[in-house]
């Protein structure tokens, strides 16, 4: 587990190393490609720009992005900002069939709340045609099926038309090499008329499949002839209706990257296996003509994994489509939209990431580590507030005795944050009803309990010392108010009683201005904590307690406070006003989390 205390300088990588080799090398200083004026490539990349190298972060529409994407997007967009480079946000939305406007608004949404940008950095280069640099990989179909064309002219693609059980059957397994298909070696010309054929509609989904011709009996089976092109008639968001074949991501990813100009295209692990065909298909395209070098090469990282959440946007999709939770941006949702509306702060999410490392080797990240840094990230911030969040009646017997009357009130006052007496004050008042948390009450102290009970005095903080005298019950005897009296100097007789000596000092809110706020008290959503590890069913371990909805009362800071202002509420943690739901009057409080982690054992 990984939960450094200290924020630690960006540690340096082996992805920094390897920019760092290029830019002193120069390896990406002459780059020029080929293609023509109106190509997708002019649009994208634009003409080279030698000192910068540009990296991209590529989600595929089809879900709100993750904390396993904050990652990404950390190392991508943090990579480019460090060298003076250039990071890409691009849609990978090559599979017409589960994308959706909502998740590409959502993702741009996400990226830019995470603090991060992809113009070109000041000042524009006079040849750069755009600054802007929000792609999407369907605007380059019509690049992907020209090289499509070209591997077959060139004999290194064709159709293959056996059933999809026959190409699984014979593309064998790790012990046993693949067969060739019976289509393996139809001429050139063949090949391509039967591929005009796919494109124009003239064949039935499913029945041809372009494939690369490279190796059958490859140990790789990521080069054992892999699918290129499919015929699927569905209507893309972004190009409508006008293809009915598909480029695979393992095809359109490479191209994408060329277009664009990547220079350093970093990805996860699991793609380490796809880097000979990246490698091939790249190789192959610019000794065809249709790219030049250098061109853009992979690189692979080690995914972040967090403790408690699930990060497969299948499962989260899942979560939401079955009313788990209420939304992708329910505040138990590891989305990015759900940490936001949590209230973590977007630099507690990037020195998570940070923090995390960068390596080959993966490992599991403690969620607490979220936490810490989003402590790390308010806690010389965040203004500080009182609240009573599971609120009993304290009454003061004595008030209208030491000040003449229960209509008088004291003024108090406390720092907005203890150690920065700078930024102001909170002013608040006491009278003779105030409101506390219930815990700090008890009937029979257990040892080592200095709060209040028959007997003890405590200080209610920033105002007076009490004493306890007891308690009122109900009929049922639940407790309903407690009851105790403002100690009074001995020799003035006037409150303050600063010579007394108290164990205990507790928080309260006043009963005239302190207001009623909903407080949504949440927790990890899964008490496992690897939740669908090996194939679990994570729906067996959700946390039955990871929302608590009560009804508090709070300083009226807190109440008049904007959406989405944070706070540190004394004693119980951190909390955030709902950026959705909060209203002045209508005051809703989200814990983003406590003062200490209560996971720990
Ligand atoms: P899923 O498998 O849940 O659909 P994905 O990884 O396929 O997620 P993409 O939209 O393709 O989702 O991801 C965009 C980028 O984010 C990819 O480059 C991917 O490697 C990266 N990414 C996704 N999850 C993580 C993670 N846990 N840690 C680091 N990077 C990640
Ligand atoms: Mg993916």
């Amino acid at each position: 587990m990984n939960t450094p205390k200290e924020p630690a300088a960006p540690a340096s990588n082996f992805l920094r190393h390897i920019v760092e080799r290029d830019l002193a090398a120069g390896t990406y200083a002459s780059r020029r490609f080929a293609g023509t004026p109106g190509d997708a490539m002019h649009h994208a990349g634009g003409p080279p720009d030698p000192a910068r190298i540009r990296t991209r972060f590529p989600p595929e529409p089809n879900g709100y992005l993750h904390i396993g994407h904050a990652k990404s997007i950390t190392l991508n967009f943090g990579l480019a900002a460090e060298y003076g480079g250039i990071c890409h946000l691009r849609f990978d939305d090559t599979n017409p069939e589960k994308e959706e406007q909502e998740y590409v608004d959502a993702i741009i949404d996400a990226v830019r709340w995470l603090g991060f940008d992809w113009h070109a950095p000041e000042p524009a280069r006079p040849f750069e045609a755009t600054t802007s640099h929000l792609y999407f990989a369907s605007d380059y179909f019509d690049f992907m099926y020209r090289a499509a064309e070209a591997l077959v002219e060139a004999g290194h693609a064709y159709v293959d038309e056996q059933s999809a059980d026959e190409m699984r059957a014979h593309r064998g397994d790790f012990a046993t090499p693949g067969t060739a298909s019976p289509f393996r070696d139809r001429r050139p010309e063949e090949n391509l008329a039967r591929l005009r054929q796919m494109k124009n509609g003239e064949l039935a989904d499913g029945a041809a499949v372009l494939r690369a011709r490279i190796d059958m009996s490859s140990p790789n089976i990521n080069m054992r002839d892999p699918a290129l092109y499919r015929i699927k008639r569905a209507t893309h968001h972004n190009t409508g209706d006008r293809w009915c074949i598909y480029p695979m991501y393992t095809f359109a990813h490479p191209i994408e990257d060329a277009l664009e100009n990547v220079t350093h295209s970093i990805c996860t692990l699991e793609f380490e296996d796809q880097r000979p065909f990246y490698d091939w298909l790249l190789d192959w395209l610019c000794k065809l003509g249709l790219l030049a070098q250098p061109r853009p090469h992979q690189y692979e990282f080690a995914r972040l994994n967090v403790t408690y959440v699930i990060t497969s946007k299948r499962k989260l999709k899942a979560l939401v489509d079955d009313k788990i939770v209420a939304g992708w941006d329910d505040p138990r949702m590891p989305t990015i939209a759900g940490l936001r509306r949590r209230g973590y702060t977007p630099e507690s999410i990037r020195m998570l990431c940070e923090r995390a490392g960068t390596s080959k080797a993966g490992g599991w990240t403690d969620y607490a580590s979220l936490d810490i840094a989003l402590r790390d990230d308010l806690d010389p911030k965040a203004p500080r507030a009182m609240a009573a969040l599971d609120p009993i009646e304290l009454r003061l017997a004595n008030w209208a005795e030491l000040f003449g009357s229960d209509a008088h009130r004291e003024d108090c006052h406390a720092p907005l944050h203890p150690q920065r007496p700078e930024i102001g004050e909170r002013r608040f008042q006491l009278g003779p009803r105030v409101w506390i948390e219930r815990d700090d009450f008890a009937e029979a102290p257990t040892k080592g309990f200095f709060r209040l009970f028959r007997g003890n005095r405590v200080r209610l903080k920033y105002g007076y010392i009490v004493e306890c005298t007891g308690c009122e019950k109900d009929a049922s005897g639940r407790v309903v108010a407690v009851l105790a009296r403002v100690v009074a100097d001995t020799k003035s007789g006037t409150p303050g009683a600063d010579a007394v000596k108290v164990k205990g000092t507790i928080t309260w809110v006043g009963a005239d201005d302190g207001i009623a706020a909903e407080v949504r008290l949440y927790d990890r959503l899964f008490i496992d904590a690897q939740p669908d590890a090996g194939g679990k069913d994570f729906k067996a371990s959700l946390n039955a307690q990871s929302l608590r909805v009560v009804t508090a009362y709070v300083e009226a800071a807190l109440a008049n406070a904007e959406p989405d202002a944070r706070f540190q509420i004394e004693r119980h943690g951190y909390f955030v006003t709902d950026r959705l739901d909060h209203a002045s009057g209508r005051p809703v409080l989200n814990r983003i989390t406590t003062l200490r982690d209560t996971w720990s054992k």
